[in-house]
């Protein structure tokens, strides 16, 4: 009897374990579920109700509609995905809440570093810049890179040339001194200091992610002719140094976009989301094993990325119409809007 009961047990795992490998095609995520949608993230990382005040979360709250909603009426007025998601972008990276243009992160030599990338999902086309200093949107610059150079990804003092020539709004460094970042940067690198001294290469990350919210901004969008596009900006990770870049310009990692499959924007630990080719990665689940964007989501993010040790998140969209927002951090500032104009705004894990 107890044997029958324990191996009865066992089939019941064995079932839950095939699930979980094998691709489950919901007949709702095949057909077109949205002509147009858009799907944004504020970043992924500690964002507890209870470390946010009334006025805080009614901030975030408003610039994420407010970025939204402009990239919704592109769409909706016949505007392409690469547009929405450029300017509902730009409306983000110029708010001082997030951690991209205004509002980035101070490195270790207490400067303001910016990875961006656009992908277009009809061409492949794609541009990305890292590492500037003096661009106040570094989405448009990506998407000049894009447009107007014959390479996909720019750095540092020859990307800012590159800006100036193609007559993008450059600023002085100070445009992106915010206090609440500055002092971000002063506790880091009063733990970090503490910590070096047992191990360096770990304190430097531990500190890092501990102690910073991510805040990176994205954006993917599906237009009315069926065009995918996605869109990434980062003041990347608090303390970072020696010119580090992220997955935020990185195509395939940060930012991927194909019309076949879907689009996807990553936040998160950008070291992991690199290795791990986030963005790619769910959309050659979806195009080589058949799964829905939801799965190839899940098994990105909730198996692959904590395996190796990352955290971190994603939005995406699929040729179909149909939004994903996955993390496995205890939040992520994501909004969603589908042809209906129905908005849905989320920040903690609920
Ligand atoms: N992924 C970004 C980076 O590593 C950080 C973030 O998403 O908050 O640069």
């Amino acid at each position: 009897m107890k044997k029958r009961f324990i191996l009865g047990l066992i089939a019941i795992v064995l079932a839950g374990c095939k699930n979980d490998v094998k691709p489950i095609h919901s007949k709702s995520s095949s057909e077109k579920q949205n002509e147009f949608a858009i799907v944004i993230h504020g970043g992924a990382g500690t964002i507890l109700k209870e470390n946010m005040t009334p006025e805080k979360e009614a901030a975030y709250q408003a610039t994420l509609e407010e970025a939204i909603r402009v990239g919704y009426e592109i769409l909706k007025h016949g505007g392409s995905s690469i547009e929405a998601v450029q300017k509902t972008i730009n409306v983000m990276e110029d708010s001082p809440l997030f951690n991209a243009g205004k509002g980035a992160v101070f490195t270790n030599a207490g400067t303001n570093e910016h990875d961006a990338s656009i992908m277009d999902g009809k061409t492949l086309n794609a541009g990305a810049s890292a590492g500037t200093k003096t661009v106040k949107n570094p989405i448009d610059l990506a998407r000049a890179i894009m447009d107007n150079s014959p390479h996909v990804m720019l750095s540092g003092s020859g990307a800012e040339a590159f800006a100036e020539e193609q007559g993008l709004n450059l600023v002085k460094p100070e445009y992106f001194y915010t206090e609440s970042k500055f002092k971000s940067l002063q506790k880091i690198k009063n733990t970090t200091h503490v910590l070096l001294e047992y191990n360096p290469k770990k304190a430097f990350y531990d500190s890092t992610i501990k102690d910073s919210k991510f805040g990176t901004v994205g954006c993917v969008a599906l237009d009315k002719n069926g065009n995918l596009a996605a869109g990434t900006s980062t003041g990347g990770m608090t303390n970072k140094r020696w010119g580090r870049i992220g997955d935020a310009p990185v195509i395939g990692a940060g930012t991927y976009a194909n019309n076949n499959t879907c689009a996807v924007s990553s936040t998160g630990w950008g070291e992991f989301f690199i290795r791990a080719v986030v963005a790619h990665d769910i959309s050659a689940l979806m195009e080589y094993k058949g799964l829905s964007l939801a799965e190839a989501a899940k098994e990105v993010i909730q198996n692959k990325i904590p395996k190796l040790g990352g955290d971190g998140g994603i939005i995406a969209v699929d040729k179909n119409g149909n939004m994903v927002m996955e993390f496995n951090t205890a939040g992520m500032f994501r909004a969603t809007m589908n042809d209906k104009g129905d908005l849905i705004i989320g920040m903690y894990n609920d």
